[in-house]
């Protein structure tokens, strides 16, 4: 269906039959030909262990493993390669640093401050450290717009709070966060900050040391790659700092009964066998996007979102969320129907969104909403699915008088 858009991307996309227009991209995206082939090719050619074999195989298979981390290293913008812990996505970046940082750095009577709209991953690691140890959440209002007040944030931060953790990109609302703003402010009162890239990889160029952040994650599956693998940054003498996340093997240097002790990051962090040719199918999915270049595709997402909101608006009864300027991401209620509903008709015509609250309860409730309808894009959508969605709405209305 997506054939007018200026990336016409559909054709590397296997999965995307003609006619079907996937809007739940934000969820995860559909795998380019490109990075399903590296993995067929991974394990159909060249497959075996990592760090361990002294067999030319696994030898090559180390190379190309930490190839891999060196791409995802210069896709954001890190110093070296040893800052870049590979996880199974970004739910467990932020666990990571929730159990290894801020359990072992804070104490009864800190705080730590987040959002109104972050994910549930970016809300309860910190709830579990913060019930342990005695610290305080804080949480920063929405503008009128839907974007993180940082205004707020300027009045509300205190030299109590040790860490701000912070949604690079809402997935709900597609509001960018101004990372570098909100980075100033935490170091301004000595706190650490970690932005949740999720939605943000796929869509905007991002560089760790331009936002000067401390902590930086997000999750393959989202920018085109496999599941289970992701991505956590930090500051290399943080991280140097911190004490593994889990024990066994490939993370130690010596082990004994009576003192092991641990490898240099990152192998501290990556214990066990890793995901291996999950990031071979990264690192094709960094080349994927690189080569587009996130400048285009973000113009591209957002000629869409510009398209969707426009359509969206002329209907009565639909109310937009979220800024004018999102990335790649429209929430949206229809008066009177429930968003499973909106869901489910819009299915009837090959129009794939996702209805529900998008892992982001204490921002339904902020909104007055139990749920939304959200279409969110990527660089295989074009006009036509975008007029898809909208025609799809107006059958919902339709349909419910
Ligand atoms: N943060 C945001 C903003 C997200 O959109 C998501 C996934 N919906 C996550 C965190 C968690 O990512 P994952 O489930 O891949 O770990």
């Amino acid at each position: 269906m997506a054939t007018a858009s200026p990336l016409d991307r559909v054709a590397d996309f296997p999965a995307i039959p003609d006619g079907w227009a996937y809007l739940d991209t934000a969820a995860t995206a559909q795998k380019p030909q490109a990075v399903i082939d590296a993995i067929t090719r991974a394990y159909d050619t060249s497959y075996a262990t990592v760090h361990r074999g002294v067999y030319q195989r696994s030898a090559d298979m180390t190379v190309a493993y930490e190839k891999a981390r060196e791409a995802a290293a210069r896709f954001i913008g890190a110093g070296s390669a040893n800052e870049i812990v590979f996880t199974r996505g970004a739910t467990e970046g932020i666990n990571l640093v929730a159990q290894c940082w801020a359990a072992t750095q804070l104490k009864a009577g800190d705080r730590i401050m987040l959002s109104m709209l972050e994910h549930h991953s970016n809300i309860v690691p910190w709830q579990m450290v913060a019930e342990r140890l005695g610290v305080a959440i804080d949480v920063l209002p929405l503008t009128a717009d839907h974007r993180i007040d940082l205004d707020a944030m300027e009045r509300m931060l205190t030299p109590a709070h040790k860490l701000v953790s912070l949604g690079h990109v809402s997935n709900v609302l597609g509001s960018v966060l101004d990372g570098r703003r909100a980075a100033d402010l935490a170091h301004g009162v000595g706190a650490k900050i970690l932005l949740d890239g999720c939605q943000a990889v796929p869509r905007i160029a991002v560089d760790v040391k331009a936002l000067d952040c401390d902590f930086y994650v997000f999750s393959g599956h989202k920018l085109y790659g496999p599941t289970g693998i992701g991505v956590l940054w930090a500051r290399p003498e943080l991280l140097d700092a911190m004490p593994p996340y889990q024990g066994g093997g490939s993370m130690i240097d010596r082990v004994s009964f009576e003192k092991t002790t641990y490898a240099p990051p990152p192998g501290r962090f990556e214990a066990g066998t890793p995901h291996i040719v999950g990031a071979l199918g990264l690192h094709a999915a960094i080349d994927y996007v690189s080569a587009i270049g996130l400048d285009a595709i973000h113009a591209h997402e957002a000629a869409l979102v510009a398209q969707a909101r426009e359509g969206l608006s002329a209907i009565n009864s639909v109310r937009l969320l979220g800024p004018e300027d999102s990335a790649g991401i429209v929430s949206f209620a229809v008066e009177g129907v429930h968003p499973h509903d909106i869901g489910t008709i819009l299915d009837e015509s090959r129009v794939a969104i996702r209805a529900g609250h998008h892992c982001a309860q204490p921002l339904m409730e902020a909104l007055g909403l139990p749920a939304t309808a959200r279409a969110s894009f990527g660089v295989y959508n074009g006009p036509d699915d975008v007029a898809a969605l909208v025609d799809g709405v107006r059958r919902v209305t339709r349909i419910f008088g």
